[in-house]
């Protein structure tokens, strides 16, 4: 018995799973033991192989070159991708469905279109020193001035940044009348008065860094403004979506993998007379682990097919941030018991529920934090009622 998924989407979990278990998970000790980096021509494989699947088009609408795959194909094709350490799966951006209706067709071919061909890398720079979960109390500014922004401010942790040629940078407009309000912008990384001023080191081992970069002073045509006035974060909150579901996928997958390779080692490794599998404790950890992923499996698909049904997106908000919630919460109590399962072997770098351990530990603090997501939940649940959000 598994979930219903048709022909298509099986073969769509076929080709993603080929991919992680050929071309990506050989590599995750190499990566482990060298910064996150592989040898230059398995980064270059694995990311013409990456557009060759498509992965960096999936979300994006078919009218523009994309594949305009349903959410709920591409939950199971990151849900694959889940299963790989060392963000190795990273190998090529992704255009998503919500800045095809956002962007100008001059962003679209300078921006967009670049990253679905392999050509441009973004980042994402919402966060600052003093806003984290609040992205609302964020101070960086990009004042008007003719046909200009001009933007001063500091984002930290924007991932990916050292790979980088553009970033999407949240920041405040004032307005004359002394009121403001918050506006998505594309900004060149190489553009005067952008640097990066700290590359501070992280728990995980990935070649992607989470850089500190400063804006002082950079002159951003108006033309980089993303959507019109007024859309505030409404963008922001889009992209927000999709990657808590996307998230929620990646834990899915992290999470079989580690219960699979638990349950295999505890059937291989004998300890006073007996496979460890023999014991109820170590059961229980395997049992307990099997009914939280499926729970948060089901979950995280039905957040996906609600979108796709076309559902209230308010109510489609709240579900992606119980999957992201349930899954990341459910994905790291999975890893400290498989690490357990293992005993000494599960904290050398070279065993995979080692790597997970560490890196699954920020998927219940990027892109709002577990409390955040409760929050949202919260919130939701006290406007729409029990009913409301789940029937
Ligand atoms: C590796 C990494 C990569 C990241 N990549 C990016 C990126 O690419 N772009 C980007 O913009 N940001 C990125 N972030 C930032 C990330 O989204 C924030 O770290 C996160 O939103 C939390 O913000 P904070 O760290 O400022 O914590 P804070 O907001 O200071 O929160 C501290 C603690 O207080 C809790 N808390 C806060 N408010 C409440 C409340 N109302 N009720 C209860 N508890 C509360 C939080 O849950 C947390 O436990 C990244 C972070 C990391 C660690």
């Amino acid at each position: 018995m598994a979930y219903p998924l048709s022909p298509a989407t099986l073969e769509w979990q076929r080709k993603a799973r080929d991919y992680a278990e050929r071309e990506l998970i050989p590599y995750e000790e190499h990566a482990e033991l060298n910064e996150g980096l592989l040898p230059p021509e398995v980064a270059a494989r694995h990311k013409a192989l990456a557009l060759e699947l498509g992965l960096s088009r999936l979300d994006a609408p078919v009218e523009h070159g994309g594949l305009g795959l349903p959410k709920l194909d591409q939950v199971v094709i990151w849900e694959q991708l889940g299963r790989v350490t060392n963000a190795l799966c990273w190998a090529v951006s992704e255009a998503h469905d919500w800045m095809f209706q956002a962007c100008t067709p001059g962003q679209l071919e300078r921006y967009v279109r670049p990253m679905m061909d392999g050509r441009r890398c973004e980042c994402y720079a919402i966060t600052e020193a003093q806003a984290g979960s609040d992205p609302g109390a964020i101070a960086t500014t990009a004042r008007p001035e003719g046909d200009h922004y001009v933007v001063n401010g500091e984002k930290w942790f924007v991932t990916s940044a050292n790979k980088a040629d553009f970033v999407f940078l949240q920041a405040v407009v004032p307005r004359g009348t002394g009121e403001a309000e918050h506006a998505l912008f594309f900004v060149d990384i190489d553009a005067p008065g952008v640097e990066m001023v700290d590359n501070p080191r992280f728990g995980h081992t990935f070649s992607s860094h989470h850089p500190t970069y400063r804006f002082t002073g950079v002159r951003i045509p108006a033309a980089n403004r993303i959507g019109r006035p007024g859309d505030g974060m409404s963008y922001t909150r889009s992209w927000f979506r999709r990657e808590r579901l996307m998230i929620a996928a990646r834990c899915c997958g992290a999470a079989a993998r580690l219960i699979e390779m638990g349950a295999e080692f505890a059937k291989a490794r004998v300890v006073s007379g007996r496979p460890i599998a023999d014991y109820q404790l170590i059961q229980a950890m395997l049992a307990d682990s099997l009914a939280e992923l499926w729970g948060a499996r089901l979950m995280t698909y039905e957040a996906a097919a609600m979108q796709d049904r076309g559902e209230d997106l308010s109510v489609v908000h709240t579900h992606c941030s119980m999957a992201k919630l349930t899954a990341s919460e459910m994905a790291n109590r999975v890893a400290d018991r498989v690490v357990q399962i293992f005993g000494g072997r599960g904290y050398m770098r070279s065993n995979a529920a080692q790597r997970f351990y560490r890196e699954l530990r920020v998927d219940r603090i990027w892109e709002g934090t577990s409390e955040i997501q409760r929050l949202i939940v919260a919130r939701s649940l006290l406007k729409r009622g029990v009913d409301g959000l789940i029937g």
